[in-house]
């Protein structure tokens, strides 16, 4: 049995808002996230603090969505700073095919629905 599934790349990068910046983000600072993996550029930081307010969302901009939800449209993230102009935006970048069995012991058919 096939028991393939596709999840999109993500990039999630720094980009300008209308403010200035507070925290020590830089345009184009970016991590990429394949299946369960975050993978951070050697030369890069980034801050935890943002990095917390992204987490959420990147399960659902992995995932194929509704084309009405709004977890489709929405794409820039802000700082959580509320004194931080910083937007990070997360951009699906090609898919890559897990399978099942390699991500859990779970079989298909017993877990909850
Ligand atoms: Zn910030």
């Amino acid at each position: 049995m096939n028991d393939n599934f596709e999840l999109y790349n993500l990039k999630v990068e720094v980009i300008a808002g209308d403010r200035p910046m507070i925290c020590k983000h830089k345009v184009g600072d970016y991590f990429l996230v394949i299946g369960e993996e975050i993978i951070f550029p050697e030369n890069n930081s980034f801050s935890l603090y943002a990095l917390s307010a992204i987490l959420p969302l990147l399960p659902a901009k992995q995932r194929h969505l509704h084309q009405n939800d709004w977890m489709l449209s929405d794409s820039l993230i802000a700082c959580p700073d509320p004194n931080c102009g910083a937007l990070f935006k997360i951009t699906r970048i090609g898919k890559q095919i897990f399978s099942h069995d390699e991500c859990t012991v779970v079989p298909i058919d017993k877990g909850d629905k």
